[in-house]
């Protein structure tokens, strides 16, 4: 009888677990949480946006970087073939627009349901335990044995599912660099930004269905949805997704000092700018602004944005005659609300932080099964590898599709 260790219990070493074959095999599922899925059961505010039902080619428009490793995943368990998985197991789901939920709106009853499932299949979870190392026999290229904080044992199979940095106490990427594992730079992703300016007076206020843009090294970054004002910064889908494509560009050594010194890139300020208003295009709220009435501009803007916003956006225009501004003038007044420009201080910490971009390099890892190419009993799946999306279902997916191959691609 073989043993299969995999280490990490949530959603891709749960699915690597469930996936992987017990017959014959004994299967071992060790997490140094006292409950399986901690993470998983927080997910969606609680309510856990499971996946999305994006076609191919819009779910991996929201993998910002190296999306093309996850297309043989994919193509072994979709987003659209975990849909029918969860309803064949008891979870069917509800749809928000494109996001998929689980129709009683609840992650710990979906973790509950992943946990029946494991012990139907008799997989032996090992709660309290954390790896802490494991032997590589360079003759063989193989890993041997495990070492946990409860007991040394052999293995046939390790499968590496510890996920990132983010809601985290201590992280097992040092382990995987001790072992000459090639971990890329960590950064936090899908977090909050802290802005120069102080904002904090905004707190509490939020925008629906705005347009946020970033351009840097002449890239254009644009995400789109609802955004919050916060005692630091800003918040809310469209901002987390924006801190997705830009977060890696700052210099890590302003990054990582401890004293409150401003973000910088090639020495100088990230800023984003945000469209208020992008359901209108610029003439449009010309014609809005500049119309002949004699209302106030808060009063003929006030369909748009809460009176809060407006008021601090318009505070140093309230004794402007309106109708006697110059060409520049107007076009900066439009600017306020369709081209409103924020300078970063810092993004918000990893620990605080949705994912970690950042992880096990991924040209260690073969795409079709996720073995770690230079030791054949090693595979990988799930956060702690270098790929990350956008909010919506797709990290989750992500997790789950790539513990599906873990779990399935080895010939034990
Ligand atoms: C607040 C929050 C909300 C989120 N909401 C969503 C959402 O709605 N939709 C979505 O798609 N994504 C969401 N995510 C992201 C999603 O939770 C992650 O992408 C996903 O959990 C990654 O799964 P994973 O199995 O790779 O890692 P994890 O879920 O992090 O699981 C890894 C497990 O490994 C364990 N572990 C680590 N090291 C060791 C060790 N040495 N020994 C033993 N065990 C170890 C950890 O304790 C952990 O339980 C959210 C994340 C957070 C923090």
């Amino acid at each position: 009888m073989d043993t299969i260790a995999i280490i990490g219990a949530g959603p891709s070493g749960i699915m690597a677990a469930l996936t992987t074959k017990t017959k014959d095999n004994r299967v071992i599922l060790i997490e140094k949480n006292k409950v399986i899925g901690q993470k998983l059961s927080i997910t969606g505010s609680g309510r856990c946006n499971i996946t999305n039902l994006d076609n191919k080619e819009d779910f991996f428009a929201k993998i910002p970087e190296n999306s093309k490793f996850f297309y043989s995943a994919f193509a072994k368990f979709s987003n659209y073939d975990f849909i029918d998985y969860l309803e064949n197991i008891g979870i069917p789901l509800k749809y928000e627009g494109q996001k998929a939920y689980p129709k009683n709106e609840s992650a710990q009853k979906t973790v509950n349901t992943f946990i029946k499932l494991l012990e139907e299949k008799n997989v032996e979870i090992r709660l309290n335990e954390e790896l802490i190392d494991f032997e590589i026999d360079n003759k063989s290229n193989t890993v041997t044995s495990i070492t946990t904080t409860k007991t040394k044992e052999h293995i046939d199979k390790l499968i590496i599912t510890t996920g990132g940095l983010s809601y985290c106490k201590n992280s097992t990427f040092s382990l995987l660099a001790k072992k000459g594992i090639q971990i890329t730079q960590l950064y936090p992703s899908l977090v909050s930004i802290e802005t120069i300016y102080d904002y904090s007076n905004l707190s509490g206020i939020s925008i629906k269905n705005v347009s946020v843009r970033a351009n840097i090294d002449g890239k254009k970054y644009l995400t789109s949805g609802d955004m919050l004002f916060t005692q630091k910064g800003l918040s809310g889908p469209a901002i987390m997704d924006m801190s997705s494509y830009i977060v890696k560009f700052q210099d890590l050594k302003t990054d990582t000092s401890s004293n409150h010194k401003n973000l910088t890139y090639k020495g100088k300020n990230l800023y984003i700018s945000i469209d208020f208003m992008p359901y209108i295009s610029k003439n449009q709220l010309e014609d809005i602004i500049f119309d002949s009435s004699k209302k106030a501009l808060k009063t003929k803007l006030s369909a748009y944005l809460p009176e809060r916003m407006l008021k601090f956006l318009l505070e140093k225009y309230e004794n402007t005659d309106i109708n006697n501004m110059k060409k520049e003038e107007k076009e900066k007044l439009l600017n306020i609300f369709k081209n409103y420009k924020i300078a970063i201080k810092n993004f918000s910490n990893i620990k605080s932080a949705i994912v970690t971009k950042g992880g096990v390099s991924l040209n260690q890892i073969s795409p079709s099964t996720m073995q770690f190419k230079n030791i054949q009993n090693l595979y990988f799946a799930g956060e702690c590898l270098d790929i990350d999306a956008l909010t919506g279902g797709y990290n989750l997916q992500i997790a789950f599709s790539t513990g599906y191959l873990a779990g399935s691609s080895s010939k034990l």
